[in-house]
């Protein structure tokens, strides 16, 4: 579906995969679940483009519901996958998720997510075998040219990409717009987050970045500004709101 001018969305919120086009050139940010590899061809379509022109997958972070068909996209099209060098060896599936436990649960949000996973191939992650990484402040020489801005917590290496002729900040899972643990709405700090603490201070590099848009790894894109969502996260994340 269509999110904004140049960018198309995989998936209804639940896990999210990003489509994210210039001068006729194509960027995935996150890659979502294996089966939005059948979804792919058709959003594609939507924008007047083919897999012909995706130049590149970039991933805000290596866990599974965010590399979805990344394995796929690179060998059988030979499309570079770029995670922040924190990440790669997760992203290989190298070494275990870092991330323990589910935080607050409700059990319905929380089946339906299990229900989503099991039917969308999340519990069959192919590992990427070779990823491009970078680093913090790097400018991405993929369409969109997004920024790296690395927001540690959620995984070691979190970022958040900035494109900013799209006016988007990709957000991975910094923030959340909907827990899929707990079916609560509103920017949050989201389940599965190895270190919550380190991931609410690294919140403090967004600060002062403006973008029309917010587009979170889980959830609805935001779009009442970065500081507002940014207010939501830390007041939720200290119990003064909801
Ligand atoms: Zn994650
Ligand atoms: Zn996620």
């Amino acid at each position: 579906m269509e999110i904004g001018p140049g960018i198309r969305r995989i998936g209804k919120g639940l896990v999210n995969s990003y489509l994210v086009e210039t001068a006729g050139e194509v960027t995935i940010v996150d890659a979502g679940a294996p089966s939005y590899w059948g979804d792919l061809p058709r959003e594609l379509a939507a924008m007047g483009r083919s897999l012909d022109e995706v130049r590149a997958v970039v991933l805000t972070h290596g866990h599974t519901d965010h590399i979805g068909f990344a394995e796929r996209i690179r060998r059988e099209r030979r499309t570079p996958i770029f995670v922040h060098e924190l990440d790669a060896a997760l992203a290989r599936g190298e070494v275990p998720n870092p991330a323990k436990g589910f935080g607050p649960v409700r059990i319905a949000p929380l089946l339906s997510f299990l229900a989503f996973s099991v039917t969308h191939g999340l519990l069959r992650i192919a590992p990427i075998r070779e990823v491009s990484t970078f680093g913090d402040g790097a400018t991405l020489d993929v369409p969109g040219s997004p920024r790296v801005i690395l927001v540690p917590g959620h995984t070691p290496g979190s970022a958040v990409l900035h494109f900013p002729r799209h006016d988007a900040l990709f957000a991975g899972d910094a923030i959340a717009t909907h827990s899929v643990t707990t079916g609560v709405d509103g920017p949050r700090i989201p389940p599965f987050t190895a270190d919550p603490e380190q991931a609410l201070a690294s919140l403090s590099r967004l600060d002062g970045l403006e973008a029309g848009s917010l587009l979170p790894g889980h959830g609805q894109p935001w779009t009442r500004g970065v500081a507002e969502a940014l207010a939501a996260v830390r007041a939720a994340a200290t119990g003064v709101t909801g």
